[in-house]
């Protein structure tokens, strides 16, 4: 970690001093020796709180990471989520021949529901399975639909 050094550093330099003091005799019981020993005192403490701040901060810095990494896995979750929701069937509007877009989850929804065409307000599709063997209107066209309706969200898919 950068700045680590530093404050061994300044650790160092604060046991310098105190030796060199010890040294040179710097006596309690002068006036100058009484600062500069008070001097020492205050350095030694500033180092170590120094010290402190940097062990918090490390400790800090592996906890955002963590943070992140969590975050990181949530977005992820998140995304892959949506994508799969995201699933569409279209249907021709038998009457004006309009595609019909709607969500694949009206497929498999429980509570009966009708897509009715925005341009002409026909009823291109409900999911209480009328859809999935006949059609409405009569004619013998319902494999082809049916097909149709397969392929079309194959596609759909497949372009996620
Ligand atoms: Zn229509």
């Amino acid at each position: 970690m950068k700045g680590g050094n530093n404050v061994k550093d300044l650790k160092q330099q604060v046991a310098y001093l105190q030796g060199l003091a010890e040294g040179l005799g710097i006596s309690k019981e002068t006036k100058e020796g009484r600062v500069l020993t008070q001097i020492i005192d205050v350095l030694e403490g500033i180092a170590l709180s120094v010290e402190d701040l940097r062990a918090q901060q490390a400790d800090m810095e592996t906890y955002l990471e963590s943070i992140d990494d969590d975050l990181n896995e949530l977005e992820e979750d998140f995304y892959e989520e949506e994508e799969d929701d995201t699933d569409y069937v279209e249907v021709k509007c038998p009457k004006c021949q309009d595609i019909v877009c709607f969500d694949a989850d009206i497929l498999e929804d429980e509570d009966l529901i009708e897509v009715t065409c925005p341009r002409c307000n026909e009823v291109v599709f409900i999911n209480d399975g009328s859809y999935d063997d006949k059609c409405t209107c009569g004619e013998e066209h319902e494999e082809e639909d049916e097909e149709q309706l397969v392929a079309e969200k194959k596609s759909h898919t497949e372009d996620l």
